[in-house]
């Protein structure tokens, strides 16, 4: 075993939902809106729910209930009295992989109530093997019901489960992290602030980065002179179609010497859809 039991497993075999750390809070508070987008969180570690998502912009949104957050435990689907969930690798190697028949039982509890197209609502396991995860993606998730997310641990998950139930596998980046919460959360995040009242200011999403598939030009504000260095005058000038020139200038500058992938992209967009 590579992690310690629940020390008070219960409602065995059952959906767990606790929304929040402070579920009582968030619950009463909440007045959920009719067909909001829904979260269900499958995880060794429900308690890490909603951690950064319970801040600011998407914990305001949890409250008002613009969207809805369900982590769902996968310790009590695990077998025998121990709720065992991972076993050795098939052929050898180290650490451990969550069990096929136990992620299984956890994700049909998830799938509970939620349509079973998967355009709809999408399953979604946390991998590094997965495709990338974008902005592009964030608004086909945005644009969901809800969302299934799977959160692996040790060495990933058995795969078979993966491909029976029509799991996508997302990646949050070339990089190996410990646990799939970090990376639900980071997607959650960015699906959430697309969701139709969460930004205050509206306006705010079409400009930044990726939205036109350029990166976002440099922002300032006070003091006018920090350290020596002034704000560029333009940006005081108050001139507003001589600041979206130079934005829009400064964008694609950026974008052309830090991301040539997503430079090269944007050269070959439709001219319509240029920013
Ligand atoms: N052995 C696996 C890594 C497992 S890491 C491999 O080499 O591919 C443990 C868990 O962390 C994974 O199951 C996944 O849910 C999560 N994870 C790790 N890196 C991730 C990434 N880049 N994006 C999304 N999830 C990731």
């Amino acid at each position: 075993m590579t992690d310690t039991p629940d020390p008070k497993p219960k409602s065995h075999g059952r959906l767990t939902i606790r929304a929040s750390t402070q579920p009582r809070d968030l619950m009463a508070e909440e007045r959920p809106v009719r067909g909001a987008f829904e979260a269900r969180v499958i995880t060794l570690f429900p308690e890490a729910f909603p951690g950064t998502l319970g801040l600011s912009l998407t914990g305001k949104a949890l409250d008002m209930g613009l969207w809805r957050l369900l982590p769902i435990a996968l310790r009590p689907f695990g077998e025998g009295r121990h709720r065992n969930v991972d076993d050795t690798p098939a052929g050898g190697g180290a650490g451990m992989v969550l069990r096929a028949d136990v992620v299984d039982r956890a994700l049909s509890a998830a799938m509970e109530g939620a349509p079973d197209d998967r355009g709809r609502w999408p399953v979604v396991y946390l991998s590094p093997r997965g495709a990338p995860f974008d902005q592009a993606m964030a608004r086909r998730f945005a644009g969901c019901d809800g969302i299934t997310l799977l959160c692996g641990r040790f060495e990933g998950v058995d795969q078979r489960v993966l491909d029976a139930r029509g799991v996508e596998e997302v990646s949050l980046g070339d990089f190996v992290l410990t646990g799939g919460e970090i990376a639900a959360q980071a997607l959650l995040d960015a699906v959430v602030r697309l969701l139709p009242g969460v930004l205050g200011n509206a306006a705010s999403a079409d400009e930044e980065s990726f939205s036109d598939g350029l990166l976002e030009h440099p922002q300032f504000t006070r003091p006018q002179i920090w350290e020596g260095r002034e704000i560029p005058a333009v940006l005081t000038g108050g001139n507003h179609a001589e600041v979206a020139r130079w934005r829009h200038a400064e964008a694609e500058k950026l974008t052309a010497a830090g991301r040539p992938d997503l430079w090269a992209a944007h050269q070959t967009r439709p001219k319509g859809k240029r920013g």
